[in-house]
């Protein structure tokens, strides 16, 4: 019998990249996807798998919805990966945030208690967790100081995720990720939007690409190497919480100059705070700071070390910071000759 999987959030970056992982396993994947006008599955058809993935109608705020599906369905694997994802728009929608990322765990927890208790939940917890960071680099002993109505949203999450297993044996999983990019990211985080705009000043585009606090660090990893982790924290014999990263960090500055570098544009930087300017080598402004993309509090630096995942896991990154660039930059240049 092929096992069965529900992945919430289907449509999103991390969504696609797993349930092409569960179908080339042979899973039967299960599609959780929230209702809009236009379902249109981007990155599900440019994977090649829409067809293969039957899809349901779900909403992280609608206890019916998922109490029906998993009574109904009795999957092996949950993923819960849906969620109101952008850090910045949490702090305008705090309270949505906090209904879909911290109430909507423990919707789907409750709901595997109740109905189906043998499934194994996946829940994607966050390095925005550590936020204001109190230890360098981040493991899964570093106590956590959240930054944002997202982080602390996902920080109830990740402790309710954890009571439920001590409480009542579930296999239950919260994987602690860091920032994960890719062709297939959504094009409000800063790799994605410096990519696009990137690629747009290549082709001739004169205006400068917008920037927030370039200041800022992340440890970037490829995420098709990242759900790669999520499918092996639920094929232990028991369930834990692993943090998944690259262990190294790059300030969003540096990215910007990558990404040029790599279009073969030269870019040197000019003052301080809001008059820093990215210029080229004729002193074109290819990169201006608003404070629009400043956010009311910041999380400044983020590397975490996966040493627990690759002990217990066997999992490692193999996707260098270079290489996925060059990924996405290749596929913007390829959708953009598509238009
Ligand atoms: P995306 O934003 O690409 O995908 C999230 C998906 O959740 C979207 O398809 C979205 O639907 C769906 N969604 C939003 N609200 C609801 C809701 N109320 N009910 C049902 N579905 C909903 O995120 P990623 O794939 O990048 O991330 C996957 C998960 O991992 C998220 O939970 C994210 O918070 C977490 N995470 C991501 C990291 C990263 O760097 N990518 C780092 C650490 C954690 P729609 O398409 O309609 O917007
Ligand atoms: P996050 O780490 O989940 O918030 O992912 P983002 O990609 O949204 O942001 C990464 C970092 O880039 C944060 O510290 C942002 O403040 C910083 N940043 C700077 N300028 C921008 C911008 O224009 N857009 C976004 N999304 N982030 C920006």
């Amino acid at each position: 019998m092929n096992k069965k999987a529900i992945i919430t959030g289907i449509a999103g970056q991390d969504g696609a990249f797993l349930a092409k992982l569960l179908i080339d396993k042979g899973y039967k994947v299960i599609g959780a996807d929230r209702r809009r006008v236009d379902s249109n599955y981007e990155r599900l058809n440019d994977l090649g798998i829409a067809q293969q993935i039957e899809f349901v109608y779900f909403d992280l705020i609608e206890d019916s919805i998922i109490f029906d599906i998993i009574r109904k369905e009795q999957p092996d694997e949950f993923y819960n990966l849906a969620a109101q994802s952008f850090v910045k728009a949490s702090f305008d929608l705090p309270i949505l945030t906090a209904n879909v990322d911290a109430m909507g765990v423990l919707r789907i927890l409750e709901a595997i208690r109740i109905f189906s208790p043998k499934t194994k939940l996946y829940q994607a917890s966050t390095s925005e967790m550590f936020g204001k960071v109190q230890q360098i680099p981040q493991t899964e002993e570093t106590p956590f100081y959240p930054r944002s109505p997202y982080g602390v949203a996902k920080l109830f999450g990740h402790w309710i995720v954890k009571n439920y297993r001590e409480s009542y044996g579930m296999y239950a999983c919260s994987g602690i990720l860091f920032n994960h990019e890719s062709e297939y990211r959504g094009r409000e985080f800063v790799t994605q939007k410096i990519v696009e705009k990137a690629v747009d000043i290549k082709k001739g585009d004169n205006t400068p690409l917008v920037l927030g606090n370039i200041d800022a660090k992340r440890d970037w990893g490829y995420a098709k190497d990242f759900v790669e982790a999520m499918f092996l924290m639920l094929q232990q014999k028991d369930a834990d919480d692993y943090v998944i990263a690259t262990n190294s960090t790059t300030s969003v500055r540096d990215f910007v100059t990558l990404v040029f570098n790599k279009l073969k544009i030269n870019i040197n930087w000019k003052g301080k705070g809001l008059n820093e300017k990215g210029v080229d080598s004729n002193g074109k402004v290819l990169v201006e700071i608003s404070e629009e993309f400043y956010r009311p509090a910041e999380v400044d630096l983020l590397i975490g070390d996966y040493k627990k995942a690759k002990e217990k896991l066997g999992w490692a990154p193999e996707t260098k910071l270079e290489e996925l660039t060059e990924i996405m930059i290749n596929h913007a240049l390829k959708r953009k000759s598509l238009k």
